[in-house]
């Protein structure tokens, strides 16, 4: 048995069009809900958090989602966040499985493995939102800062961090403010950008109207999410 949205993988990666549409008639996606428009995936986000700042998550049937999902996904909306243990999308949105498709690393950038998952999403899942969540107080992007200032390399593996945090920390550095509040912004502004104009996938669901990224900035002390001014 085919699976949705697994199944379409191959076909979509070597421009099986018909037969991926073909595909997705024969099996009907797991959650019919989650079919909507970009700005519909992103009024439906913005309103999960609402619910979460405000306290009253919904119950989530986990047990019945479980079943729903065995044969397939079809998220309504992917998000790049920090892997900051306080930020968790799925809480801060009041999502159930199945609904958010999740790429985390501490400094919520895109490196090629995030793209390419993002692509996954987009092009095989036909997910219609992308949000790159940064957060206030950001220990990665914080730490890039420091790195750059002192000119001294952090230990282990954490320099590859650095280095792709630091071109929005070097772009903000002019900017008037706080410094670390200024590189996140420009951290989620930047990386934004990049994941809209990834040729060949992403900028082309993005210039058809399939696909809005956006960016937004999760506060620690309220829950809030507050979205950047999109450009
Ligand atoms: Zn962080």
């Amino acid at each position: 048995m085919m699976l949705y949205g697994a199944s379409a993988l191959g076909l979509a990666a070597f421009g099986g069009g018909a037969a991926l549409a073909k595909d997705k008639e024969a099996k009907a996606p797991p959650k019919p809900q989650n079919l909507l428009s970009p700005d519909a995936a992103l009024k439906r986000l913005m309103e999960g958090n609402s619910r979460y700042v405000s306290g009253v998550s919904r119950r989530h049937d986990f047990t019945h989602e479980r079943e729903a999902l065995v044969g397939g996904q079809n998220p309504y909306a992917a998000v790049l966040s920090c892997a900051d243990s306080r930020i968790a999308p799925e809480y801060a949105f009041d999502s159930g499985r199945g609904d958010l498709f999740v790429c985390r690393v501490a400094g919520n950038f895109a490196g090629d493995e995030t793209v390419a998952s993002m692509e996954y999403t987009v092009a095989v899942l036909g997910t219609p939102l992308i949000l790159v969540l940064g957060h206030d107080n950001c220990g990665a992007v914080d730490a890039t800062i420091k790195s750059l200032k002192d000119d001294k390399p952090l230990p282990g593996h954490i320099p590859t961090l650095v280095a792709a945090i630091a071109p929005s920390v070097k772009a903000a550095a002019q900017q008037s403010g706080d410094a670390l509040e200024n590189a996140i912004r420009q951290n989620v502004i930047d990386n934004v950008a990049k994941l809209r104009s990834a040729a060949p996938l992403l900028n082309a669901a993005a210039e058809q109207g399939k696909l809005k990224v956006v960016g937004g900035i999760y506060r620690l002390r309220t829950g809030t999410v507050e979205l950047l001014a999109q450009s």
